[in-house]
């Protein structure tokens, strides 16, 4: 088997297709090998070996080593120099590599062959023995640490790492010296401190520093190899949803040099601005240096050019300034690897004594502003087509054009508090409130308030509502507050369990710190992150390229997005997102809103009567502002599907709670507060997500139903009398058996009819239909298709009740078992394919059997995750909906799925 691929000017045998097998950096230094581009030769060790050598705890498979020696003797003869030649000697860099590009969470040694043997002959050959001992105490320091500490778990003295002591003898000597930079110490110097490094590696490592190029070389490799497997390395792969099984390539490549004095250098350079997309080529470069100062942050870089200078700093010279020719080169490689990848790239160069190489090049990582404007102008120039145009950019990279960001500039140089879940995307910035009241009347006064609870409830939705963001000590992604504040697009951050807090002294503290009322933090929702202070945010919205591009995406979408609103306002929202209709408009939203007179107050009056007319009059009063608030969304989305859903959760959830609220209550029905007290009691469940809610409540309260379908064919009858075109769908939650919609159906039969007849219409037009979130009901599909015309998954509590999870408790476990890999994914943010997307399956084939025609929708969370509507196309769904704010992530979705 062929375990090592050579490149080189004159014969290349490997290329960009086998990313798999050589690495990113292997496959891409061969491709521009190919290219003709000046790439300093070498080979590239496969990932297939990396595998063998870590499975077999070490060993090389059979083959390897003659196929090195003949590797090693074809970059030789390239380079016209050997490896440990004392005259004329070959130095390599051993690099890592994965499939996909890890940057800087695995190994690279500069420099090896360098040895008490061939140190003179370089210095000799050169004339330079300060870059000679430059290199030598750079390949000691990376060495030590990556090879002989890390890779052969040498143990060190104390326990204490010898990078950082070796760095601190280096500063110390810059201190004596009176020097800041490196490249102000002289040859002595540096001879001077290589004899120091390699005393202390002796005392610290209890071993000389390896004086054998080749065992140099093999350490290296083998630590190369061994670092897929590096704290690092694999906690990247857990974020990134890396596999494990991929392992890494080990490129062998001849040391080209930086540090050669002032007409050498090195840099990392961009094709176009990874921030902001613009077509500017946007690098950063250092005279007289590796490679490793630049990527690792040791040194502050200059721009590469005069266009991206932002500062008319003298001191800063750019590499077009400084050499010109160097620079035009490398503008020419850029436009050729534009040309020939089709994509932005992120490149590592080297200059030689004002000769250029190329040392890197990969697909950069850009933002999502950056993705989206690359690709709307790549498609004008010619370089990409629709569907490619369309492809670059993830979904979920729009979350970012879609909401104030906090500016990464200023985020980059703040200190984090504390973290916790990305719940809500966006930043926000704001004086703290412990209680929802409290938010609310700071928000009077000052324009940004963040909301901090312990957990929140639907008595905080109006604190939540006037908050900018939202945090919480307590909660998981699909919590109240998380689920509240990805519908209204707020900034949200859930789950932070560093914070303590005391509402009622008004203040928390964070690892010691303590933070009162109107003290101001800024929060990163799209990362979850807490900071102290005020950091600025950024626009990213309203780019008229955003909209053209989500229109060019429309173009290869077949699966509907409408979105669940439950105010004309969201409706409005939504709609300017490009919502095709809503498929959940919620009842209930109307009653998250406190004081006499509102529709809260008179739903407590009804769920708290005792008497048949008691109640009747109660729902009379309420009838009103059911109808207001569907007429005014059904006139919002006028001429699309507005699914309105029936009074879903449990009564006893919009019962009060406070003394002061029950007084008021007693005072209306004419009862004492013991009554009352009694009453709220009697309607507490020990487990009400299943008990009396949705269709069960719509059956033992008939007139109940009855108002609420009344309210909709009123708002209908008098829409479609002003010459509107309402399209209502009235949608029955919680079903299990088709004999509740039966139920159900004769009452809306016969209130469409008397509605119909009142105002003197033949007949008004809506849809009747059932969400399908309780297993038996997608089992029994093709009987429910019977009454329903229209199908929609509720896929929270149809998730829920499969898995036998409680979305309010899962939290607790979920981590476990995400860490332990029981579960591939948190199957409340992504819909679980196997066991939940099976009974989908089953209810989409079920129902459509009965009624070729019947609509198929999802309003669970689900619908504006990516892939999930990925799964609910494939399922063959009609549309999916979502929370307004997500509406272009599903719309670009369901267009990725489609092509
Ligand atoms: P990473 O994957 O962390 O970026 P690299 O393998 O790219 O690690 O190495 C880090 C730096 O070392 C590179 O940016 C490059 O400048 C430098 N380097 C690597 N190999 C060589 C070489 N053969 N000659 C000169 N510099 C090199
Ligand atoms: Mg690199
Ligand atoms: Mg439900």
């Amino acid at each position: 088997e062929k375990y090592i691929y050579s490149f080189n000017g004159e014969e290349t045998e490997g290329d960009a297709s086998q990313m798999n097998l050589l690495g990113g950096k292997g496959a891409n230094l061969a491709e521009m090998a190919r290219l003709g581009i000046p790439v300093p030769p070498g080979f590239t060790i496969t990932t297939e070996c990396c595998n063998a050598y870590l499975q077999s705890g070490g060993d090389y498979p059979k083959g390897y080593a003659d196929q090195l020696e003949e590797a090693l003797t074809r970059l030789e003869r390239s380079m016209g120099l050997t490896f440990g030649d004392p005259d004329n000697p070959l130095l390599v860099s051993c690099r890592s590599g994965g499939r996909q590009s890890m940057p800087g969470m695995m190994e690279t040694v500069l420099n090896v062959g360098l040895t008490t043997e061939t140190i003179p002959g370089l210095i000799k050959k050169t004339g330079n023995g300060r870059f000679v001992y430059d290199s030598y105490r750079r390949l000691i320091m990376m060495y030590s640490d990556v090879v002989m500490e890390k890779a052969e778990g040498i143990e060190t003295e104390n326990g204490n790492a010898i990078r950082p002591q070796l760095e601190r003898i280096l500063s110390a000597f810059k201190e004596t010296r009176g020097v800041e930079s490196d490249a102000e110490l002289s040859e002595e110097d540096l001879k001077e401190i290589c004899i120091r490094f390699n005393k202390k590696v002796i005392q610290v490592l209890g071993r000389e520093f390896p004086d054998s190029p080749r065992a140099q070389l093999e350490g290296a490799i083998g630590a190369v190899f061994k670092s897929w497997n590096g704290k690092r390395a694999r906690s990247y792969r857990r974020i990134e949803n890396i596999a494990d099984n991929w392992g890494t390539g080990v490129t062998v490549q001849a040391m080209v040099f930086g540090n050669m004095g002032e007409t050498s250098a090195t840099g990392v350079a961009f094709t176009r601005n990874p921030a902001t997309g613009e077509n500017t080529f946007f690098g950063e470069w250092l005279p007289n240096a590796q490679g490793e100062d630049v990527v690792a942050g040791l040194r502050t870089p200059s721009p590469i050019n005069e266009a991206t200078k932002r500062e008319k700093n003298k001191a800063v010279q750019s590499l077009e300034a400084a050499m010109p020719d160097a620079y035009r080169e490398l503008e020419s490689i850029r436009h050729t690897l534009e040309q020939h990848y089709k994509e932005m790239l992120d490149i590592e160069f080297t200059i030689q004594k004002e000769r250029l190489f190329m040392l890197q090049c990969r697909v950069g990582k850009r933002t999502g502003t950056a993705s989206m404007v690359m690709a709307m102008e790549m498609l004008d120039e010619g370089l990409i087509d629709e569907v490619t145009a369309i492809k670059r950019v993830k979904p979920h990279q729009l979350n970012e054009l879609l909401h104030p960001i906090v500016d990464p500039d200023e985020e980059r140089r703040a200190k984090c508090l504390t973290e916790g879940l990305p719940a809500g995307p966006g930043g926000a910035f704001g004086h703290l409130a412990f209680t929802s009241d409290e938010a609310v009347k700071l928000a009077k006064t000052h324009p940004h308030v963040i909301l901090v609870r312990e957990e929140t409830n639907p008595e905080d939705i109006e604190g939540m509502r006037a908050a900018s963001g939202i945090l919480t000590a307590r909660g998981g992604m699909t919590s109240h507050a998380a689920l509240v504040a990805r519908g209204w697009g707020k900034c949200c951050i859930v789950g932070a369990g560093g914070i303590t807090i005391h509402p009622s002294l008004k203040k928390m503290t964070i690892d010691g710190t303590t933070f009162k009322q109107g003290d101001i933090l800024t929060l990163n929702g799209t990362r979850g992150r807490v900071y102290e202070g005020k950091l600025n945010m950024v626009d990213a919205t309203e780019d008229p390229r955003f909209q053209g591009f989500m229109e060019m995406a429309d173009k290869y979408r077949t699966m509907g997005v409408r979105a669940n609103a439950d105010t004309r306002e969201d409706a409005l929202v939504a709609k300017s997102y490009g919502a095709q209709g809503i498929g959940l408009f919620r009842t209930e939203h109307m009653f998250y809103s406190a004081g006499p007179e509102d529709p809260l107050f008179i739903l407590q009056k009804i769920i708290l009567s005792d008497t048949e007319s008691e109640r009747r009059s109660a729902i009379l009063e309420l009838a009103p502002f059911v109808k207001q608030e569907i007429k005014n969304t059904m006139e919002a989305m006028d001429a699309m599907p507005v699914t309105i859903r029936t009074l879903d959760p449990p009564l006893h959830e919009f019962v009060p709670h406070a003394r002061a609220k029950q007084m008021e209550l007693a005072e209306a029905l004419g009862v004492d507060l013991n009554e009352i007290k009694r009453r709220c009691e009697s309607l507490q469940e020990s487990n009400p997500m299943m008990g009396h809610r949705g269709v069960r409540l719509g059956i033992s309260f008939p007139d109940i139903t009855e108002m609420q379908v009344r309210a909709v064919f009123e708002a209908t009858a008098e829409l479609a009398k002003s010459g509107h075109h309402p399209q209502p769908e009235i949608m029955i939650p919680v079903t299990c058996d088709v004999n509740e919609l039966v139920f159900v159906r004769k009452i809306v039969n016969r209130i469409c009819e008397d509605v119909a007849r009142q105002h003197g219409l033949a007949g008004l037009v809506y849809k009747f239909g059932t969400m399908i979130e309780i297993p038996r009901a997608a089992l029994r599909a093709r009987q429910m298709a019977e009454l329903a015309e229209f199908f929609s998954f509720g896929t929270n509590d149809l998730t829920q009740l499969t898995y036998g999870f409680s979305r309010d408790d899962a939290g607790e476990f979920m981590p476990t078992y995400l860490e332990n890999k029981i579960l591939p994914a948190d199957p409340f943010q992504t819909l679980d394919p196997r066991g939940v997307g099976e009974l989908i399956k089953i209810a989409v084939e079920r129902g459509r059997k009965t009624r070729p025609d019947l609509k198929i929708g999802i309003c669970g969370e689900h619908g504006g995750d990516p892939a999930s509507v990925r799964f609910c196309y494939k399922a063959g769904l009609d549309y999916v909906s979502c929370s307004p704010y997500r509406i272009p992530i599903a719309r670009l979705a369901a267009a990725h799925a489609a092509i």
